[in-house]
């Protein structure tokens, strides 16, 4: 799960959210404000100023995902889907609240976390709200990547390639760590575990060339480090240049790519434990900040 940066919608749009809200927040029931959020949800780009606006919400959420596209539950797929990140249809008083939202690619949104609502009651327990009922509180056992750090909540094992809940955490958080887990599939999604995997070769092999290109002590043996790529260099550029061209390209790489749990993990863990990362992270100790 990728942690989301924060920003602010503009005047105007932040204006068109409050209003739809309120038309909800004017409901006289619960279901009455269920209702309202079902008609109004759909019906929300139905005006041209409306339809710029959640134009603007889309393109402010996916500039706040850091890798770009991207969905920040899975950390896989497209992100095409509005998501609220406590459902509407328990919480109407949440529809049109900007804080609420992300853009989630639709296998997440539509398949796996629906219509799904867990709520923590004061010991920490994980409560499932029937369709339809009322949630005694907003503590949703869903982590929020809008205001949490899933990285202190979800630890990825680089054996398995499947999530570990750090120790140390409260019930509360530990509850909510797992029912996360569990509601979005994320240990039981094979080709999310495969591309894990994948994504933790291309962090090595990256890595690891980065690393011997900037051991490289002349133009000729940094051009059969790049190999097959070698065409990217220039003999009337000094060393030097090339070198840190590389790096930033590198560093770019590692850090637009998809899975960055598993990057996160490296960093944590994999240096600890196994001597290959130990390797480049002594020659690159940079890397650790990326
Ligand atoms: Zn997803």
């Amino acid at each position: 799960m990728i942690p989301l940066a924060s920003r602010n919608l503009s005047a105007p749009t932040q204006a068109i959210l409050d209003e739809r809200q309120a038309l909800i927040d004017a409901e006289p029931t619960f279901d009455a404000q269920k209702n309202a959020a079902t008609r109004l949800w759909k019906g929300k780009s139905r005006t041209e100023a409306r339809k710029l606006a959640f134009q603007e919400v889309r393109t402010v959420l996916a500039d706040m995902c850091p890798v770009k596209g991207i969905c920040p539950y899975c950390e896989h797929n497209e992100d095409s889907d509005i998501e609220h990140i406590i459902p509407k249809s328990f919480y109407p008083e949440a529809t049109f609240v900007w804080e609420n939202y992300l853009l989630a690619c639709k296998l997440c949104n539509m398949t796996y976390k629906w219509d799904h609502c867990y709520v923590l009651d004061h010991l920490g327990a994980v409560l499932k709200i029937p369709k339809g009922a009322l949630p005694p509180n907003s503590d949703t056992a869903f982590i929020n990547p809008r205001t949490e750090s899933p990285n202190d909540l979800l630890l990825l094992n680089l054996k398995t390639f499947q999530f570990v809940i750090p120790r140390n955490l409260s019930i509360s958080e530990y509850n909510k760590a797992l029912t996360t887990i569990e509601i979005l599939g994320l240990n039981e999604r094979e080709p999310l575990i495969r591309a894990r995997e994948s994504a933790h070769s291309f962090f090595y092999d990256t890595l690891d060339r980065l690393l011997r290109i900037l051991e490289s002590n002349s133009i000729e043996e940094l051009r059969e480090n790049l190999r097959p790529n070698a065409g990217r260099t220039s003999p009337n550029k000094p060393l030097d240049d090339h070198k840190a061209y590389f790096r930033d390209s590198f560093r770019n790489a590692i850090q637009s790519h998809q899975h960055p749990a598993v990057w996160h993990a490296i960093k944590l863990t994999g240096r600890k434990v196994d001597r290959k990362w130990h390797r480049l992270f002594e020659g690159l100790p940079e890397a650790l900040t990326w």
